[in-house]
């Protein structure tokens, strides 16, 4: 696919400037979430493409964000308390997903984030906003990662076509991404079983 078509790709579902603009839906206005730009100019780059998706929830803030103000007060103090209190260069996700359908870009598709310990180089960590325990995203948050992002990525040339899908609890001892959001993606395309004993 060429660059252009895979920048057509990204465009219809997502707006939104440099890596610190916050990339919307098509339907909605392109809006700067009026983040700070990531404090150090070079993270190291992925080597494209990469073969996992590793699935996440933000556990806190714990509610979804229905609303834009309520998504970017939220991504904002996220990147505060990783640039303040941690030092890192900005939010260590690759992208995180509020319900109402936004998706905010992190490290993005080319820089190594930090989400996953021991596969950061491997796969990008998507987040949905809130705990999800016991409840899951809205259907639409979850189709625009399901359908979207992954085609996206595997269209782009960011994600290998037989990539792998895991949630965070399947290479670390965590809950992460919640009891309910986990059951859901097990039955998505490309969830792969991983052997535990392996950890
Ligand atoms: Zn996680």
């Amino acid at each position: 696919m060429s660059s252009k078509s895979v920048l057509g790709c990204i465009r219809r579902h997502f707006k939104g400037g440099s890596t610190t603009q916050r990339r919307v839906p098509s339907h909605h206005p392109t809006v700067s979430l009026g983040g700070r730009n990531p404090t150090e100019g070079l993270l190291p780059s992925l080597a494209l493409p990469i073969p996992f998706l590793y699935i996440h929830h933000t556990f806190e803030p714990d509610r979804p964000c229905h609303s834009f103000k309520q998504f970017s007060r939220s991504m904002r103090a996220m990147q505060r308390f990783h640039q303040e209190d941690r030092g890192w260069a900005d939010v260590p996700l690759s992208f995180v997903v509020g319900s109402e359908g936004y998706i905010y870009e992190g490290r993005g598709w080319h820089h190594l984030g930090n989400h996953t310990r021991g596969q950061n180089p491997y796969g990008y960590g998507v987040a949905f906003i809130g705990n999800y325990s016991s409840f899951l995203p809205s259907r639409h948050a979850l189709d625009l990662v399901r359908q979207h992002l992954a085609k996206c990525a595997v269209d782009g040339g960011r994600l290998q076509a037989n990539f792998t899908l895991h949630g965070h609890r399947q290479l670390v001892d965590t809950s992460c991404p919640g009891d309910a959001l986990y059951s859901e993606i097990r039955g998505w395309e490309h969830f792969g079983v991983r052997d535990c004993s392996v950890l």
